[in-house]
């Protein structure tokens, strides 16, 4: 098929906020009368899923501490809940395993699902917690430690390339293009933005959207924005020169056992289980210390995976110059080594006594990958030069199939609350998000 040098709108990328910004703008444009599908062209350098969307192990929890996040993600659930069986989205739960050092934390989350009706249980003190876990969910459960467990009953995970193309499916039934293979390589710019220049030519459009995912960096610099922002920190200080993007390296693997071997008691399905923990954590290989600080984890057995998948808390990449491509599994920089391995298998022993010996069983294939993370480590959702839309939303956002739902109505001129706190301008204004006891850097 011909490619048009004139689309009204320009969608680059074609990860989870391409695509649902895609489909989502193509119901709008039909609902209001103001165009179709027809009038959307998704870019992407490589394929659907090429970026974070398509190795991101699928977790979707409202667990967050900042009040804005939780919303947001309370609108994303429904989203998920429109279509499960279609995005492959498994409503089994989630459950945040926390220390003392969290339990106020945790509660003040736990009453703000109350307000926002995001139905959840909230357990509290040692005996009840280990009560809790043996009776309901694992009868080998003895992670030590813990006097807090948020149970949410709603969320989950997703298979993440079914959830793609779910997406890219309903979006080129509307008649959105879908262009894979094509690299953008320049943002043409007078004032607004007038289109883009590519690897096939120059595309002409009245709206850019930039869904870019760990690349958010490199359209930063195209749209000519500073690499570095002034902050104005939760302390009231003006921090004059914070690195508008920085990367983490996020961990993940998998244990090749059955994902059965991780059912819960009633032989079902499991809840997510994330735990953080101050108890030390021992090699289950040798018994040596590993860490007496804080860690954390979370897993799942997956069938996608072939296993039971998790993580843990990630890396900050510390090189200013970093090589983000190639991406994901290609990388030979940005990948798991023996070390994640080793811990994230002990801390699996440490919770749950089935995986105790269950070290070799680690799959060795390349897993894990970078994320672009913002001054405060959120999401920046705002309008950059007038008509380009950036959606960048510091690896927080398999979850957020949301988000396009929202942005395509205010590319509508609808302004949407829940996409407030998320501006670029809180930088400098100093009106960040909160920050929590947890050992990941998101929540
Ligand atoms: C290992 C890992 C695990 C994760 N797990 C979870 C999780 O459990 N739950 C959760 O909510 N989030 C998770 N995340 C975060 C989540 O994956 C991302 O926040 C989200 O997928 C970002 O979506 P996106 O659409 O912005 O970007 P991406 O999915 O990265 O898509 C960006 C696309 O842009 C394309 N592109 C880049 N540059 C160009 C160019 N110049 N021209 C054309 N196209 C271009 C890329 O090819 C890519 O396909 C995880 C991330 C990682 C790395």
């Amino acid at each position: 098929m011909a490619l048009q040098t004139y689309y009204k709108y320009i969608i680059i990328g074609a990860g989870m906020h391409g695509l649902s910004t895609a489909y989502h703008l193509s119901i709008e444009l039909k609902l209001r009368g103001r165009g179709s599908g027809k009038d959307i062209l998704v870019i992407d350098k490589t394929a659907i899923g090429a970026g974070a969307s398509g190795i991101a192990c699928g977790v979707i929890r409202n667990n967050y501490y900042q009040p804005a996040m939780q919303e947001l993600i309370e609108h994303s659930v429904r989203v998920w809940e429109e279509d499960a069986e279609g995005y492959g989205y498994l409503p089994v739960g989630y459950m945040q395993i926390s220390p003392e050092i969290m339990h106020k934390d945790v509660n003040e989350i736990y009453e703000r699902q109350k307000d926002i009706g995001y139905e959840s249980e909230f357990v509290e003190g040692e005996k009840d917690c280990l009560d809790y876990m043996r009776q309901n969910i694992f009868d080998d459960w003895q992670a030590e430690n813990v006097t807090s467990i948020l149970h949410e009953k709603r969320g989950g995970y997703a298979h993440n390339t079914r959830a793609l193309y779910r997406l890219a499916d309903k979006a080129e039934a509307e008649g959105v293009r879908i262009l894979t293979g094509v690299k953008v390589v320049g943002i043409v710019s007078n004032g607004n933005v007038s289109g883009v220049e590519t690897t096939k030519g120059t595309l002409k459009c009245d709206y850019l959207i930039v869904g870019a995912g760990p690349w958010a960096n490199v359209f930063w610099e195209m749209l000519g924005m500073p690499g570095s922002v002034p902050v104005k920190g939760l302390d009231g200080k003006v921090h004059p020169d914070i690195r508008m993007w920085t990367y983490w390296s996020l961990q993940e693997g998998t244990l090749g056992v059955q994902p059965t071997y991780g059912m819960a008691n009633n032989g079902k399905m499991p809840p997510v289980i994330h735990v953080d923990s101050d108890a030390p954590l021992y090699s289950s290989e040798d018994k040596s210390l590993i860490t007496d600080e804080m860690w954390g984890i979370y897993y799942k057995p997956d069938f996608h995976f072939k296993g039971i998948q998790g993580g843990s808390a990630p890396n900050r990449v510390e090189n200013k110059e970093v090589n983000v491509d190639p991406y994901g599994i290609d990388s030979p920089d940005f990948i798991v080594g023996p070390e994640f391995a080793h811990t994230w298998t002990s801390a699996l022993a440490h919770c749950q006594k089935r995986y105790e010996d269950k070290y070799g069983r680690y799959k060795k294939e390349p897993s894990g990958g970078l994320g672009a993370f913002s001054p405060d480590n959120f999401p920046v959702f705002d309008v950059l030069k007038g008509n380009c839309y950036l959606i960048a939303d510091s690896s927080h956002g398999y979850k957020m199939i949301g988000v396009g739902k929202l942005v395509a109505k205010e590319i509508m001129g609808e302004k949407q609350e829940l996409l407030k706190p998320f501006r670029y301008s809180r930088f400098e204004e100093g009106d960040l998000l909160p920050e929590s006891n947890s050992p990941f850097p998101w929540s």
